[in-house]
C-alpha cells in the first residue's frame, strides 16, 4: 500500500481519496477549504499544511483542482509538490485543464526525474464516490503503466490517449459533445413543451429513437423523466454550469490555437456564459434548459 498525496479534495476530490482511503493506501490530503479539509479527515485522511508538506514522503501525488493556473501554481509555485516530492515520484493530475498546461508541468516533472500523468476523467460526483470514473490519460507508457493501478482504484474505464496532454485534448473534445448535446437536448424539452408534447412522451419516444444520447437518457434537464438527474433537484450541482463553461472556453481556445473549426462549440460557450453571467454559474449545467425556455418565450 502506498502513501498518496492528494491536492484538492473538492466535490470530485474528495469521494476519489475516499476510495483512495478506502482500498487501504495512506492519504495525504490538503484543500484551501476548510470543509473539504474536515470531510477528508473524517474519511481518515491525515491533512497536511500546504501541497508541497502533503508531498513530502509520499510516492504518489494526485491532484483535482480547478483550473490551469491552480495546477501551475500547486506543482511549480513556491513550495509546489515538484520541489517537495521525494526523487522518482508519480504525479497524477486529473483536474480538467488546457493542454499547453498539463504539458508544461508534465515537463517540469520529468526534467526533475519524476514520472506524471495527466488523468482528467468523466463520471461526475456519482462516478467518484462509486469508483466508477472514466480516465483520459496522458504520459509516456511507462508513466500510463505506474498510474493505472492507482486509477483502477478510482475508476472503471482507463484509457491510454497518447503522449503527455493528451487526456486533457480526449476530456475537452468529449466535454465539448456533452455541453453541445445538453443544449439539443434543452431546446427539444422547450420545444416540445410549446407544441404541447408532454416532456415524459419526448423522453420515451427519443430515448428509444436517432435523439437518444447521455444528456438524455442519462442526465436529462427536466424533472420526471430520470429520477437521478439534478433537474429532480433543483438543479443542485453534480457538474456546475461555471465547470461547463470553462470546459467549453479550453475548447474554442483550442480551436484557435490549433485551426480547428468549432461553430457549435463556440455557440455554447456563449450560451454557457449568458447563463453563468446571470448568476447560475453555481447551478448543475443541465439547468440551462431553464434559460432557454425562457428564450423560446421572447
Ligand atoms: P471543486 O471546486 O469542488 O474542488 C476543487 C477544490 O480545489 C476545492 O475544494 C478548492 O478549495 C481546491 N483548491 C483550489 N486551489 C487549491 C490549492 N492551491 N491548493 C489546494 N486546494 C485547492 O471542483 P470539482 O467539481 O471537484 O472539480 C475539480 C476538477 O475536476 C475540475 O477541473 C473539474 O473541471 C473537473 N471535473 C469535475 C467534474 C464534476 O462533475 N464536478 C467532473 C469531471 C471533471
Amino acid at each position: 500500500m502506498a502513501t498518496i498525496a492528494f491536492i484538492g479534495l473538492g466535490n470530485m476530490g474528495g469521494p476519489m481519496a475516499g476510495n483512495l482511503l478506502k482500498a487501504g493506501h495512506a492519504v495525504r490530503g490538503f484543500d484551501l477549504s476548510e470543509a473539504a479539509c474536515a470531510a477528508a479527515k473524517e474519511a481518515g485522511a491525515t491533512i497536511a499544511g500546504s501541497p508541497g508538506d502533503a508531498a513530502k514522503g509520499a510516492e504518489v501525488v494526485v491532484t483535482m483542482l480547478p483550473s490551469g493556473a491552480h495546477v501551475r501554481q500547486v506543482y511549480t509555485g513556491e513550495g509546489g509538490v515538484i520541489a517537495s516530492a521525494g526523487p522518482g515520484s508519480l504525479f497524477i493530475d486529473s483536474s480538467t485543464i488546457d493542454v499547453a498546461s498539463a504539458r508544461a508541468v508534465a515537463e517540469a516533472a520529468t526534467a526533475a526525474g519524476h514520472v506524471m500523468v495527466d488523468a482528467p476523467v468523466s463520471g461526475g460526483v456519482g462516478g467518484a464516490a462509486a469508483g466508477t470514473l472514466t480516465f483520459m490519460v496522458g504520459g509516456s507508457d511507462a508513466a500510463f503503466q505506474r498510474a493505472e493501478p492507482f486509477l483502477q482504484v478510482m475508476g472503471k474505464t482507463i484509457v491510454h490517449a497518447g503522449a503527455a496532454g493528451a487526456g486533457q485534448a480526449a476530456k475537452i473534445c468529449n466535454n465539448m459533445i456533452l455541453g453541445i448535446s445538453m443544449i439539443a437536448v434543452s431546446e427539444a424539452f422547450a420545444l416540445a413543451e410549446k407544441l404541447g408534447l408532454d416532456a415524459q412522451k419526448l423522453f420515451d419516444i427519443s430515448s428509444k429513437s436517432s435523439g437518444q444520447c447521455w444528456s438524455l437518457t442519462s442526465y436529462c434537464p427536466v424533472p420526471g423523466p430520470v429520477p437521478a438527474s439534478p433537474a429532480n433537484r433543483d438543479y443542485q450541482p453534480g457538474f456546475a454550469a461555471a465547470m461547463m463553461l470553462k470546459d467549453l472556453k479550453l475548447a474554442v481556445e483550442a480551436g484557435q490555437t490549433s485551426g480547428a473549426s468549432l461553430p457549435l462549440g463556440a455557440e455554447a460557450a456563449q450560451l454557457y456564459s449568458l447563463f453563468c453571467n446571470a448568476g447560475n454559474g453555481g447551478m448543475d449545467f443541465s439547468g440551462i434548459v431553464t434559460m432557454l425556455r425562457g428564450r423560446s418565450d421572447a
